[in-house]
């Protein structure tokens, strides 16, 4: 029998996705005789501007056996808790959209169902009051988990905000002490083999030629090899997102790091801030079609906490994903694959997902077609719940501005519209397979944009409402209590600082 194993992976593209799947690579296949190659091109560059993430990347650390402090200090990071919100469903209003669970359900009834009962009823405060997340958040505290059972302590749940361009350089540095190899120079032609289109062999303006069983495209909005060479087609989802533009730029940090990221809607689009041990990052993701390049430069500029670092660096994107992220021996991932654009910070989530997948799909030199296809269906799968989550942030506003008004009048995903209507009947959300987003960040964003349901389930009536009632009052003071015991984020991201220590895990530099 012929051996079929891959034994060669080239990797084009050293930005977030490149480095990302390179060192994943290297730590799931260690110990099988796979080369892994890196190209990538100083002279093109790397976006380099994701610098917010979402929990499951703290899996994804774990999973490296990176040393979760060491990887603080060397990127900058602080902690985040959510997203705070600001005049996105009117002007002066705020919500939370904060990580982590929903509280304890009483018996079969979920936290939700009773809590949107007393809420209706004006017997509940408001959502925030529940969660670990959002009231450490709100008072600049922040802790990891700790085991103290049957306490919101227990459940912190957290990412990071890091120097994007840090953290692939870390992650450059654990690839290649695990044997990546890593080469300077642009790809300038793609050889397909004749036969059946498969990539054979990346050739570089020094005229090096490299050949692999495997290709990973990780080389941006461009995509090299998924479009320039396979042509494997776009999906433009810009009738559903309205944005397609980013002005982006550092600023000086003006006061303690919040552990959370702030956006705030404007009149054509949203600016963010997400703050960093050493400065703050912003940027302003605008529609072009409602203000001019000019004018979104001045929102971002004057409303930036701390001086500006520099001129912003203009964006422009086409929010959609590339229709199939694996064609043939060529695997998609990051921008190559696809981008939604970065309200909820997803983006690094599906470089981690497609990371994952690929290697829960890991081919041979046959590369079975229903394996590619499945890869395929997930990725779809995914991209699309992503992409109904931030419609609604667009569609459910009651802000003025003809930015507005036309997100308003944007038509409904018909697996948003059932989701809507799900919540406007009866308050019931429902999480699918392995869509990325839990309960609590529906509900909250639900509420926090003023979707409020007609109906309460049913099956919260066969509750006592007073034990309901003493139920609530227990969770928000068990939070309050807890997160005031809480040190504040500056002070936990100091006695990281003041902690370094040389972990078993450390990577040489
Ligand atoms: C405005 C904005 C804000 C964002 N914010 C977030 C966020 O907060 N959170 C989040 O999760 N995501 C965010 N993202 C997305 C995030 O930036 C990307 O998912 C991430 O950086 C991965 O990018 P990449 O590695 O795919 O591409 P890039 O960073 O563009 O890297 C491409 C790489 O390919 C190389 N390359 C390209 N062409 C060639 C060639 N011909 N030969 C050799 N090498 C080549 C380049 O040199 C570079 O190394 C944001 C994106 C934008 C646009």
């Amino acid at each position: 029998m012929t051996d079929r194993r891959i034994s060669s992976i080239a990797i084009v593209g050293g930005g977030t996705a490149g480095w990302m799947a390179a060192a994943g690579l290297a730590r799931s296949l260690a110990g099988m005789p796979v080369r892994i190659h890196l190209i990538e091109s100083r002279q093109i560059g790397s976006v380099g501007v994701g610098e917010a993430t979402i929990p499951p990347i703290m899996d994804f650390i774990r999973q490296l056996g990176i040393d979760e402090n060491e990887l603080i200090r060397e990127v900058k990071a602080t902690f985040k808790l959510g997203i705070g919100y600001r005049d996105w469903t009117r002007i002066g209003h705020f919500y939370f959209h904060p990580f982590g669970p929903t509280g304890p359900g009483i018996g079969s009834v979920s936290f939700p169902a009773y809590w949107l009962k007393m809420f209706l009823e004006g017997k509940a405060t408001r959502l925030e009051d529940y969660s670990i997340q959002a009231v450490a958040a709100e008072r600049g505290r922040f802790a990891r988990p700790v085991h103290a059972p049957n306490t919101p302590l227990n459940k912190i749940t957290y990412a990071l905000h890091f120097d994007a361009s840090q953290f692939a350089r870390y992650l450059r540095r654990f690839a290649e002490a695990r044997g990546v190899q890593r080469t300077e120079g642009e790809v300038r032609r793609v050889l397909l083999r004749p036969q059946d289109g498969f990539i054979e062999s990346v050739s570089l303006e020094s005229g090096e030629t490299i050949a692999a069983d495997l290709f990973l495209d990780c080389s941006g909005f461009r995509g090299v090899l998924i479009e320039e060479a396979l042509a494997t087609g776009y999906d433009n989802w810009s009738h559903w997102l309205p944005c397609d533009r980013a002005l982006v730029v550092h600023s000086e940090r003006a006061g303690a790091p919040a552990p959370y990221t702030l956006v705030t809607a404007r009149d054509a689009g949203w600016q963010w801030r997400i703050p960093l041990q050493h400065r703050d990052g912003n940027g302003y993701v605008y529609g072009s079609a409602f203000a001019s390049d000019e004018a979104a430069r001045n929102v971002l500029l004057t409303n930036l906490a701390g001086k500006a670092l520099g001129e912003p660096m203009p964006l422009r994107f086409t929010p959609g994903r590339r229709r199939r992220a694996w064609h043939r021996n060529c695997v998609a991932l990051g921008l190559a694959a696809g981008f939604l654009e970065p309200l909820e910070a997803t983006s690094i989530h599906l470089i981690q997902r497609g990371i994952a997948m690929l290697l829960k799909f890991f081919p041979d030199r046959d590369f079975a077609l229903a394996d590619i296809e499945r890869y395929n269906r997930m990725l779809e799968f995914e991209f699309e719940r992503v992409r109904d989550f931030l419609l609604m942030h667009y569609t459910q506003t009651e802000r003025a501005a003809s930015f507005w008004d036309h997100c308003r009048a944007i038509p409904l995903t018909d697996s948003l519209r059932e989701k809507l209507e799900l919540f406007r009947s009866h308050g019931r959300i429902l999480r699918e397979d392995s869509e990325l987003f839990p309960v609590l960040s529906w509900l909250s964003v639900l509420v926090g944009q003023n979707i409020i349901p007609r109906r309460y389930d049913p099956m919260v009536d066969g509750l006592d409402p007073e034990k309901i009632r003493t139920r609530l009052d227990d969770i928000r003071d068990a939070v309050r209590r807890c997160a005031d015991a809480m040190p504040s984020h500056q002070d936990f991201i100091d006695s990281i600082a003041l902690s370094r220590t040389t972990s078993p895990h450390a990577v040489p530099s």
